[in-house]
């Protein structure tokens, strides 16, 4: 492959799939937080996603260093953030072993907001003589329908409101990933239509003002059409795992961590990640 060359999304792993409290919930005696089915372990809100060459996650949340440990990350190419709340960017810190084993500056990929958060929630990494201890980072713009390019990946950030944030959703080829939404504006609707997979977030049955509840995102994925729509950033108020995933629609499903989808040609198989498996056996 020439040098430059774009190349297509193959792989998408699940890091994290729940609210900003995770699943279970500290002090929580709930079915679900109780519940035994690994499924209702829930990290927060996080993907990886990969080309042949490429490695970029979106979001470092407060769990980004135990999903780079359970998933056996060791070379990262980059990080690509929806917005600055804690669930998304608290672990922005733990780029550090990346920046030692690669030797290079880790681009982060942000809007102008989420770059002033940067700055003002790491500002140790950001001083004039820093020390050699701190994140090595460099911060990069991210504009409505731009392109965001980590390594050989281009996606492409999409607007998407989040109560009364406009933050950002990313599409890959034929695949979108939208979290922390509570409306999608035209143009986001219009980029979606003929995606084949819509990773959306669906927080809980009741609504919320700044998160689609289960109606409004089975609306929304219907709207879409994708071929497959995977739920996540999940509340332990959506019921257990098992229970809610066999009431919804052909086609629509409740995400998992450790869920895996992989490009077969022009498809995408279903299939979930090497710590996923020691985990079931
Ligand atoms: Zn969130
Ligand atoms: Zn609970
Ligand atoms: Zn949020």
């Amino acid at each position: 492959m020439a040098i430059g060359e774009a190349e297509r999304l193959k792989r998408l792993v699940f890091l994290g799939t729940g609210t900003s409290q995770g699943v279970p919930i500290i002090g929580c005696s709930c079915q679900v937080c109780r519940s035994d089915d690994p499924r209702d372990q829930r990290l927060r809100t996080s993907v990886m996603m990969e080309s042949d060459a490429t490695r970029l996650v979106v979001d470092t949340g407060p769990d980004f260093r135990m999903q780079m440990l359970r998933e056996g990350v060791t070379k990262l190419d980059g990080v690509v953030y929806t917005h600055e709340h804690k669930d998304h960017l608290a672990g922005m810190d733990d780029v550090r072993p990346f920046n030692y084993m690669q030797k290079a500056t880790m681009p982060l990929h942000a809007s102008a907001r989420v770059e002033e958060a940067l700055r003002r929630d790491f500002h140790y990494a950001f001083e004039e003589g820093r020390h050699g201890g701190v994140p090595n980072v460099k911060i990069l713009p991210i504009e409505d329908h731009g392109t965001v390019q980590v390594g050989q990946l281009s996606l492409e950030a999409v607007p998407v409101t989040h109560g009364k944030l406009p933050i950002h959703g990313f599409v890959a080829g034929d695949l979108a990933y939208i979290t922390d939404a509570s409306a999608l504006p035209e143009s986001t609707m219009a980029r979606l239509q003929g995606v084949k997979v819509l990773i959306l977030n669906a927080l809980r049955p009741k609504p919320h003002y700044s998160h689609f509840n289960l109606e409004e995102a089975l609306e929304v994925a219907a709207q879409v059409g994708a071929k497959q729509t995977w739920f996540t950033h999940l509340s332990h108020l959506m019921g257990t795992h098992s229970s809610r995933d066999a009431a919804l629609p052909t086609g629509v499903n409740l995400a998992h961590d450790g869920l895996v989808l992989t490009r077969e040609g022009e498809r995408w198989v279903t299939s979930t990640s090497a710590w996923w498996n020691t985990k079931r056996s």
